[in-house]
C-alpha cells in the first residue's frame, strides 16, 4: 500500500533533517482534514475597535445594558394620551408632548394631551389613542382643542419601560460574530468601543508558469490567474483583507523566495496550485525546507483531492489546488471554518434541507463529492452543468453545493438533501 511519495522522495534527497510523519502524504478523509486544521487553530489576541467598525468581527465581551430600554414609557403612535375609562366621553386637550421633550401636565378625568411617536406618556395616562380614531374640535386647526375617541376598541400603544431590555442584562453575548443586526444594538446600549479578537493577518499567493494576471493577455499555453482573486474576493466576504504576493512561477528557488516572503508578513498562507503530483509542483517541498510540517496533502474530497495543511512557527498553510472550483470549495469548506477559528468564531455554516427535484448520479463514489447545484421557485434542488473543476462558468448559476457522502453514487428524486448556500 505504502507509495513512493515523489516529495518524500526529494525530501530525502535534499533536506536531510526533516521528521516526516509517515501518514502526513497519505490520502485523508475530509473529516479528518478538518479536525486535523481545525485542532491547531489558535487566536492572535484582543483588541479595541469602534462600533462602527465592528461588523465582521467577534466580540470577546459580553455587552450588557447601561439603562432600561426603552428609557421611560414611550408613545407608540400619534395621537392622544388619556385614560382609558375617559374614552366613551370627550375630552380636553391640554398640551402638546413632541419627541424629545418631556411632558409638563398631568392628565386627569376628562383630559388628554396630544403626542407624538416616541414622546414620554405623561403622568396619569395608561392609553394612547390613534389620531385616526379621534374626531372633534376644529377638524381642520393643527391642533385640536377637543377630542373624541370613535374606534372601536384601541391598545395602549405604550411602550413600557425596560420591557425590551433592563439595565444590566446582557445584549451580545462574547463570541458573536458583529453583523450589521448588531450594530443598533451596540448603538442604543452606549458601547462605542468594544472589545473583539484580532483578525489574523492572511497571505495569497498563486503558483503556476502558465499563469498571467486578468489585465493581460495570455500568450500561448498560458491562461489567466482567477484563484487569487476569487480567493481575495471569497475571504474579503469574511472581513478579511488579505495581502496579495502575486504568481510564482513553478520554480523551486523563486516559490521558496515568494512563500517565505509571504510567511514572514503574515499569519495564514493561502497558496493555490503547485501541490498536485506534477514534476513542478513544488510546494510542500518548499513548505517543509521552511520549517512548516505538512499535515496532509490528499483529501478524499470531489473536486479538490490535492489540498495541503501545513504547520510550524505559528503560522499557517493552506494549498488549494489550482482548479479554480476545487479552490472555491475547499476555501468555504476548509480554510473558512479554521479562519473563524482563529477568530475566536464556532462557525455552524446554514444548511437548507430540501428535496432533490431529480435523480442526480455519479460515476466513482470512493471520495466524498460537493456538487453545485440550483433551487427553483418550488424549493426543488436540481444539479447545475458541471463539466469538471476547472468550470468556474457552473458557479455563476449556483444557489450552492451539496455533498454526497463517500459509497453513495445516486441521489433519488425526491430525496432529502442538505444545501449549503455559496
Ligand atoms: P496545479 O494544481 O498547479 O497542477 O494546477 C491544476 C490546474 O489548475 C491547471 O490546469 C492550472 O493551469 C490551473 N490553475 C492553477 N492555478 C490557477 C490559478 N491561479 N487560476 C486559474 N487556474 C489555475
Ligand atoms: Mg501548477
Amino acid at each position: 500500500m505504502e507509495k513512493i511519495d515523489p516529495v518524500f522522495f526529494m525530501e530525502r534527497k535534499k533536506v536531510k533533517k526533516i521528521t516526516l510523519v509517515p501518514n502526513s502524504f497519505v490520502m485523508i478523509t475530509f473529516e479528518e482534514a478538518l479536525k486535523i486544521s481545525l485542532n491547531q487553530a489558535v487566536t492572535f489576541g484582543i483588541e479595541s475597535v469602534s462600533f462602527e467598525e465592528a461588523t465582521g468581527r467577534v466580540l470577546a465581551e459580553s455587552i450588557k445594558s447601561d439603562m432600561d430600554i426603552p428609557p421611560f414609557n414611550k408613545s407608540a403612535m400619534d395621537g392622544y394620551a388619556c385614560r382609558r375609562q375617559d374614552l366613551a366621553h370627550s375630552m380636553q386637550v391640554i398640551e402638546v408632548i413632541r419627541a424629545g421633550i418631556p411632558p409638563v401636565k398631568s392628565i386627569s378625568e376628562g383630559t388628554c394631551s396630544q403626542i407624538m411617536t416616541g414622546a414620554i406618556i405623561p403622568d396619569g395616562a395608561d392609553t394612547v389613542v390613534k389620531v385616526e380614531d379621534c374626531t372633534g374640535g376644529e377638524a381642520d386647526a393643527p391642533i385640536r382643542n377637543k377630542i373624541r375617541f370613535v374606534g372601536e376598541k384601541t391598545g395602549a400603544n405604550i411602550c413600557y419601560r425596560g420591557e425590551d431590555m433592563k439595565a444590566g442584562e446582557v445584549v451580545l453575548e462574547a463570541g458573536t460574530l458583529l453583523d450589521s443586526r448588531h450594530v443598533p444594538i451596540l448603538a442604543t446600549v452606549g458601547s462605542v468601543f468594544i472589545k473583539v479578537y484580532r483578525l489574523p493577518s492572511v497571505g495569497v499567493l498563486s503558483t503556476g508558469t502558465e499563469l498571467v494576471e486578468p489585465g493581460e493577455t495570455p500568450g500561448l499555453s498560458k491562461i489567466r490567474n482567477t484563484n487569487a482573486y476569487q480567493m481575495i474576493a471569497q475571504l474579503g466576504k469574511m472581513g478579511i483583507d488579505c495581502d496579495y504576493y502575486g504568481i510564482a512561477a513553478d520554480d523551486e528557488d523563486i516559490t521558496r523566495s515568494m512563500i517565505s516572503e509571504a510567511l514572514e508578513n503574515n499569519d495564514i498562507l493561502i497558496l493555490s496550485g503547485g501541490i498536485s503530483m506534477g514534476e513542478f509542483d513544488f510546494v510542500p517541498a518548499v513548505l517543509q525546507s521552511l520549517g512548516i510540517y505538512v499535515a496532509y496533502k490528499q483529501v478524499a474530497i470531489q473536486p479538490g483531492k490535492p489540498t495541503l495543511f501545513g504547520t510550524g512557527q505559528n503560522k499557517f498553510v493552506f494549498g488549494l489546488p489550482g482548479n479554480p472550483i476545487s479552490s472555491y470549495f475547499i476555501l468555504e469548506l476548509l480554510v473558512k471554518p479554521f479562519i473563524y477559528k482563529c477568530m475566536a468564531y464556532d462557525w455552524n455554516p446554514p444548511v437548507l434541507r430540501l428535496r432533490a427535484g431529480e435523480r442526480m448520479t455519479r460515476k466513482k463514489s470512493n471520495r466524498l463529492a460537493w456538487m453545485p447545484v440550483r433551487i427553483d421557485q418550488e424549493g426543488l434542488v436540481y444539479q447545475i452543468e458541471y463539466h469538471g473543476s476547472a468550470h468556474i462558468f457552473s458557479l455563476r448559476d449556483a444557489d450552492g453545493i451539496i455533498p454526497v457522502p463517500i459509497g453513495k453514487a445516486i441521489i433519488e428524486e425526491g430525496e432529502f438533501v442538505d444545501v449549503r448556500p455559496l
